[in-house]
């Protein structure tokens, strides 16, 4: 749809105060979203994610702008099994204003061992300028996040406003999000919105917003390479015959050039710029050994955000306990591909698959199976609402937004963009680097927090008067 006219600018003033004014109750409301261990992983009590559920629903009912506001939960896949709660909350449009979808999600990563924790995971605790917990960042910030800028854009220009607002908090996000698809279909209608706001990510530091515009996609599969029909006696057959530990070495080795790049043809590239990055951050956040170098060419940000990457992240094979003077018959392997923004996973599948088939060493027999496919995340950059979200971004931190890529992927996404390919996607966050989510004490930083509820306020109030970017 197209947007009304442009008004004139939002005042930041009110917004900004506003948002100060309701910050302590955002994170007495965030820690008590903490205090429930809502991890949705199958092995742990779903009462918890229940719970969770309900105490969002509360706090969007809260806020006084929906007019409807329910806990939903949509099968897993082709099966009758229900996923994990998820919250809905929708408002119409009116006046022919457009309608944000906001998406977080409510469920946590398992906290692992208390050991490894300096605070309790499930008892928020405020350090300096950060709040300790599990989910304190990932991802029950994004959604107290959500509901903060909806309460300040209340207080600012009262309940009554023309947005459309739809609120999608998942309960599964963790847990591969299995639901997720079947819960968009099925809510198709509520869900669909001009632009989707999926606050579920990082910012370049804590004083400089990111917006995400790349994601790689992956590509994972289970390969078993075999040349024998069974084992035999290497004393006696070793040198004439050849065994899979050989062929599969051998055909792996083809995988890379020398410099570590990968040599599949056929897995492309994206050209877009990044921003610098030194060589050293790269060897102490991945602790490279003394003397290893680093794999690959190019700018070191170009070639985690922006370049396929092939990983054997497994391998079923006699193991060094038990070898005994046998030639293998036969050896799997599991390898996973990150690819480039842009390329569908499909395609980026069929040429690794060429790959192998071509590069089998000895005529050995090789079959695929497990495949698991993610496509890449693309923002195309021009859309209105970018420069939207840039803006407020801008005004909410006092400094320009960075563009980012994400190496890792959000599956989920290629799901929104399949159900709603005409809705502009906002990937944005309340993470930095040192959140450490999904680990031992991960944290938010409040000032991050703070500027990522103006941010959104900022963007709701902009997008409720109608504007569509500097037209
Ligand atoms: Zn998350």
């Amino acid at each position: 749809m197209t947007l009304t006219p442009p008004t004139a600018a939002v005042p930041i003033e009110p917004l900004a105060e506003a948002v100060q004014a309701g910050l302590p109750t955002a994170i007495a409301d965030l820690s008590d979203l903490v205090r429930i261990p809502s991890v949705s992983w199958a092995a742990f009590d779903p009462a918890h994610v229940q719970k969770s559920a309900d105490a969002v629903a509360a706090l969007l009912q809260g806020t006084g702008v929906f007019e409807s506001v329910k806990i939903s939960r949509a099968t897993i896949g082709e099966t009758d099994a229900l996923g994990q709660p998820a919250v809905l909350a929708t408002r119409a449009a009116r006046n022919g204003a457009p309608t944000i979808l906001l998406y977080a999600h409510h469920d946590v990563q398992p906290p692992g061992k208390d050991e490894d924790w300096e605070t309790s995971p499930f008892e928020p605790t405020v350090k300096g300028d950060r709040l300790y917990g599990r989910g304190a960042a990932d991802d029950k910030a994004g959604v107290m996040a959500h509901v903060a800028a909806i309460r300040a854009l209340v207080e600012t220009t009262g309940s009554d406003f023309d947005l459309g607002l739809a609120v999608f908090i998942e309960g599964e996000e963790e847990f591969g999000s299995r639901s997720f698809k079947n819960f968009l279909m099925q809510h198709r209608d509520e869900l669909a919105a001009d632009v989707i706001v999926v606050a579920d990510s990082d910012n370049w530091d804590v004083d400089t917003p990111a917006l995400t515009v790349a994601l790689r996609g992956n590509v994972t599969f289970r390969l078993t390479i075999s040349t024998l029909g069974h084992a035999s006696h290497s004393g006696m057959f070793g040198g004439a015959v050849p065994d899979a530990m050989l062929a599969t070495t051998r055909l792996l080795a083809t995988l890379h050039d020398e410099q570590g790049t990968p040599a599949v043809a056929g897995l492309t590239t994206h050209d877009a710029p990044v921003p610098d990055s030194a060589e050293e951050d790269l060897r102490r956040d991945a602790a490279l050994l003394e003397g290893v170098s680093s794999i690959g060419t190019g700018p070191i940000l170009e070639r985690m955000w922006f370049k396929p990457s092939i990983t054997v992240t497994g391998i079923d094979a006699p193991d060094v306990a038990n070898a005994s003077n046998t030639l293998i018959p036969s050896v799997a392997v599991r390898i996973s591909v990150r690819i480039a923004p842009g390329q569908r996973a499909e395609d980026a599948f069929e040429a690794i698959k060429a790959h192998l088939e071509a590069n089998a060493p000895f005529g050995a027999h090789l079959a695929i199976d497990d495949v698991d496919l993610g496509n890449p995340f693309l923002v195309d950059t021009s859309g209105w609402a970018v420069a939207e979200a840039k803006q407020a971004m801008a005004d909410a931190w006092g400094t320009a937004a960075v563009d980012t890529g994400v190496g890792g992927s959000i599956p989920f996404i290629a799901d929104l963009v399949e159900q709603f390919p005409d809705a502009q996607i906002l990937v944005t966050g309340v993470e930095d680097p040192d959140t450490r989510a999904h680990s031992p004490n991960e944290s938010l930083h409040l000032g991050v927090f703070k500027r990522a509820i103006l941010t959104e306020a900022i963007l709701l109030a902009r997008l409720n008067a109608g504007r569509s970017g500097n037209v």
